[in-house]
């Protein structure tokens, strides 16, 4: 099998072999859910309920606060019981709508219609948008704004991202071998939506099955074609991966649109399908509850806002005391102060070290090995970005790279002096967003 890749990169252990084996299994509906009002990147939303509500299963809790936002749904029926700020995946306070479950699941009408494929493209937008999706790789970019390029960026090709290169993650996994027709029905989907005339699925050399499968079923369809990627950390960034499958570079500091390409995530896809078969709005997806101390990891197709400490008590609980839990996979994903955040539409894993594997190693001065500056993806300067974060000369630090950095955290990961690179990277975007609002 011959496989594409991209410049740079590094190769974690993927760890996938703790949940990988489990088939998509569906979480109980649980006590409670927080259903947050900032799931995505854009606007919060709205929240149209009170407390003392009643709401259905599907019905909506929050419309959009403008164009780049969401309408968010209940994810379980029952009564609204608070809205206020709750712990969000990030490890940040946010505000969200809290549900308390009536037991009965009650949901809005979702009716099916087998003849989806004859919508407009308008119609299928419409629905996708009425459904409150947005990126479920953890991104969160509003979807419908995705697939509303602007005319001067005409879209040929739609690649759907079936990487998951994040270690110990296998949510899309499973979705990939239990629900590829869905998927194939999301990608056609998407082309019809943006005019696309070619459909790539980008999958990682250690999925062997799923590349198999795939291929399989794309065999006769000459506009798709399956993409065996090497095993290569961060294969599954939007820039690498649209270089690695089209041979295509996205300029810095531009869009996929650009160079004529509109990515999304395989669960964005199924979201998509649904969203159009059945005006299903995403209220539930997959997630990953893994980890060496896990009991029993499990791939749980759970309601939006169930809280993190219910899907881990409902995988049976830890075999030793948590020295950290982290939300998505450990490379991009957020350390949580506690277990009573609850998920959102972009949260694909919950992963969880003993006190061991997660003491912290203490910084010491760069050795100037540039090893950093060897695995960039971005083909940045991570070592000069950081420093010149430190020393708060953000004019430097923006000509070392800093917006182009994709906060992949590759850098962090080979730095033998265990320099805090993108912990220093994140405090000068911070930065450097407040210089341009006070500007
Ligand atoms: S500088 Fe940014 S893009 Fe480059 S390796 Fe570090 S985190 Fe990744
Ligand atoms: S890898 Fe670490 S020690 Fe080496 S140049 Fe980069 S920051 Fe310095």
């Amino acid at each position: 099998m011959r496989l594409k890749t991209f410049p740079g990169g590094i190769h974690p252990h993927d760890e996938k072999h703790y949940s990988a084996s489990a088939p998509i299994s569906i979480m109980p509906t649980p006590p409670r859910v927080i259903v947050h009002l900032s799931q995505h990147i854009g606007a919060v939303s709205s929240p149209t309920v009170k407390v003392g509500d009643t709401v259905l299963k599907g019905q909506v809790v929050a419309e959009p606060a403008g164009f780049v936002s969401l309408v968010q749904h209940a994810s379980i029926s029952g009564k609204v019981t608070k809205i206020a700020k709750f712990l969000h995946p990030t490890g940040i306070m946010s505000m969200g709508v809290e549900i308390t479950s009536d037991g009965q699941n009650l949901s809005v009408d979702m009716p099916d219609d087998p003849d989806f494929m004859s919508l407009d493209a308008a119609a299928l937008k419409a629905r996708v948008s009425a459904a409150g999706i947005c990126g479920m790789g953890g991104a969160g970019f509003p979807t419908h704004v995705k697939l509303s390029p602007p005319e001067d960026k005409p879209i040929d090709t739609v690649i759907l991202n079936g990487v998951e290169c994040e270690p110990f993650l296998t949510s899309d996994y499973r979705l990939l071998v239990e629900r590829a027709d869905d998927i194939l029905h999301g990608l056609r989907l998407i082309m019809k939506i943006v005019s696309a005339k070619k459909g790539f699925i980008g999958i990682e050399a250690n999925k062997p099955d799923a590349i198999e499968l795939l291929q399989k079923l794309t065999a006769k369809e000459k506009d798709l074609a399956v993409v065996p990627l090497k095993l290569q950390y961060p294969q599954g960034a939007e820039k690498q991966l649209i270089f690695a499958a089209t041979g295509r570079k996205v300029p810095a500091g531009g869009l996929p649109m650009a160079v004529g390409v509109v990515v999304q995530n395989v669960a964005t896809a199924v979201a998509i399908y649904e969203a159009v078969r059945y005006q299903k709005p995403l209220i539930e997806r997959v997630i990953s509850v893994t980890g060496s101390i896990v009991n029993k990891p499990m791939n749980l197709l759970a309601p939006i806002g169930t809280l993190y400490s219910d899907l881990l008590e409902h995988c049976g609980g830890v075999s030793a005391p948590i020295g950290k839990a982290i939300s998505g996979g450990p490379m991009m994903g957020f350390a949580l102060p506690a277990l009573d955040a609850a998920m959102t539409k972009g949260s694909s894993g919950l992963v969880l070290f003993d006190e061991k594997a997660a003491k912290s190693m203490q910084e010491h001065t760069c050795l100037r090995c540039a090893r950093c500056v060897d695995i960039c993806p971005m083909n940045l300067l991570p070592s000069m970005i950081a420093s010149a974060v430190k020393y708060k000369d953000l004019e430097m630090a923006v000509k070392a790279g800093l917006n182009d950095c994709i906060k992949c955290g590759s850098c962090a990961y080979v730095c033998p002096a265990q320099i805090r690179l993108v912990q220093w990277i994140d405090t000068g975007k911070i930065r450097y967003a407040e210089a341009m609002r006070n500007k």
